[in-house]
């Protein structure tokens, strides 16, 4: 468990590059994660600490580039974005997309098998990942985490739980990664990481921010925790960053 208050706060000059989750981050969890989208406030918001922090500001999402692009909209392309769980990136311009695992079109099925027999479960396809969501229909977590999980082994796909999700994705990425692939260039580089994240998923950023001289900064309450600080909830966030942004 953080200790820590997240003081002091990193500015334009501070020599710090801030990596970001997005999900349960920077916008509160809801049931449909296809419902998601980041409002004004957000946008303006994002916009303005990238300018702050002279780009050093990166989104570092499970969520695939397109998912980001529909969600962020233009303010997408002022930032380095890191999907599918750091198997695909966009940074300055420059992409690059792996190839789609056929793997995950037959899981694909298999977990809508699963969900059309479980009312309030949901399937969400991504890129590099097919997820579980049962937020609706918490009884069948753990079924669903089990039926995920074999299937993950079936299929040679990485398991990854999260918050009343189960996913499968493509084995090889993770956001730490990212974080230390996106350190090692221009203009991140010689500055200390701050990776901000709520999930399971962003303990290996914390970890890679941690071991290139920064920290791991974590939304809510879980243990252990490689992070360092905490922060209460996105709202917490929204606020650090407005502090930052001024
Ligand atoms: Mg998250």
């Amino acid at each position: 468990m953080p200790r820590h208050a997240l003081f002091p706060l990193p500015d334009a000059r501070g020599g710090w590059s801030l990596f970001l989750d997005l999900d349960g981050t920077l916008l509160e969890l809801i049931d449909d994660p296809d419902q998601v989208i980041a409002d004004e406030v957000l946008r303006d918001l994002l916009a303005r600490v990238a300018e702050r922090l002279d780009g050093r500001l990166a989104i570092v999402s499970g969520r695939s580039i397109a998912q980001l692009d529909l969600i962020l909209g233009p303010i997408a392309h002022l930032v380095a974005l890191s999907g599918s769980h750091g198997n695909e990136h966009r940074w300055q311009g420059v992409s690059a997309h792996p190839a789609r695992p056929r793997a995950l079109d037959e899981a694909y099925v298999r977990l809508c098998e699963f969900a059309d027999a479980q009312p309030g479960v949901l399937v969400e396809d991504k890129s590099y990942g097919v997820a579980l969501h049962y937020r609706r229909a918490p009884a069948v977590e753990g079924e669903a985490q089990a039926f995920v999980a074999a299937l993950a082994q079936a299929l040679d796909l990485q398991y990854q739980p999260g918050k009343m999700m189960s996913e499968l994705r493509m084995p090889g990425g993770d956001k730490g990664k990212a974080v230390r692939a996106l350190m090692a260039r221009a203009p991140m580089a010689g500055t200390r990481p701050l990776f901000v994240g709520d999930d399971d998923t962003d303990e290996a950023g914390f970890e890679a921010a941690r071991d290139l001289c920064g920290a791991g900064v974590l939304v809510g309450h879980r243990e252990p925790t490689a992070a360092t600080y905490s922060l209460a909830d996105p709202a917490a966030v929204r606020a650090w960053l407005a502090a930052i942004a001024a």
